[in-house]
């Protein structure tokens, strides 16, 4: 059988991307959550969080057993080494758990959904890259509107991401999400159509 087209979703925290990928879902194109799978894969007991802590030790472990993002991601975003480690870890287990889905999809084409797609070279696996673009006042506003960061947490967010610019660079497409939802789902639609009729 063969695999369906990968096309990669990708945008800053706040942009829209999320929203965007569900419209995708609502018109049938299957959608995997890269983010999601991969704090799936550092679930309490799973071999990923075992292999985590072989390689960064205990330390990174909440008292509950499971990871301590917090402490991980300080540990490893000031230093280029650790963070190289890291990947080296994680973007195998990542990339096997996206082609055991791939595998199992029945469409033309299906979205890869991830917010760091660029920044992690996974747009070489791609077969085109959709970028959700909004100004950054405006995705820090829906962020806190949103309720699961502040402000300080989006800043840091926003410095390890890359910059829109070159993320207009990288896109094959472009949807710009400075408008309504309704605007947004608009965009999604007219995209699903030209994507589909190139296929
Ligand atoms: P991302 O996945 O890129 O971090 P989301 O899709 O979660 O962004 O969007 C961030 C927040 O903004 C969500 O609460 C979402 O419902 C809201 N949102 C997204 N696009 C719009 C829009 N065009 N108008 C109003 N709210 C929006």
């Amino acid at each position: 059988m063969t695999r369906p087209i990968a096309i990669g979703l990708t945008g800053g925290i706040g942009s829209g991307k999320s929203s965007a990928a569900t419209v995708f879902e609502s018109l049938g194109v299957p959608v995997l959550d890269l983010d999601r799978v991969g704090h799936e894969l550092v679930a309490p007991g799973s071999d990923g969080l075992h292999q985590l802590i072989q390689a960064f030790g205990k330390s990174m472990l909440n008292r509950d057993g499971s990871l301590n993002r917090a402490a991980l991601a300080a540990h490893c975003f000031g230093s280029a080494e650790e963070t190289a480690r890291l990947n080296a870890l994680m973007h195998p287990l990542i990339w096997q758990a996206e082609a055991l889905w791939l595998d199992q999809q029945q469409a033309d084409y299906v979205i890869i959904e991830a917010s760091v797609l660029l920044e992690s070279g996974g747009a070489g696996r791609m077969h085109g890259v959709i970028v959700v673009l909004a100004d950054e006042s405006l995705r820090l506003q829906r962020v806190l509107a949103r309720g699961d960061r502040d402000e300080k947490a989006f800043v840091t967010i926003v410095a390890r991401q890359c910059s829109d610019a070159r993320r207009r660079a990288e896109a094959n497409w472009l949807i710009e999400n400075n408008g309504s939802l309704a605007e947004l789902q608009q965009q999604v639609v007219a995209l699903h159509r030209k994507i589909s009729a190139t296929l």
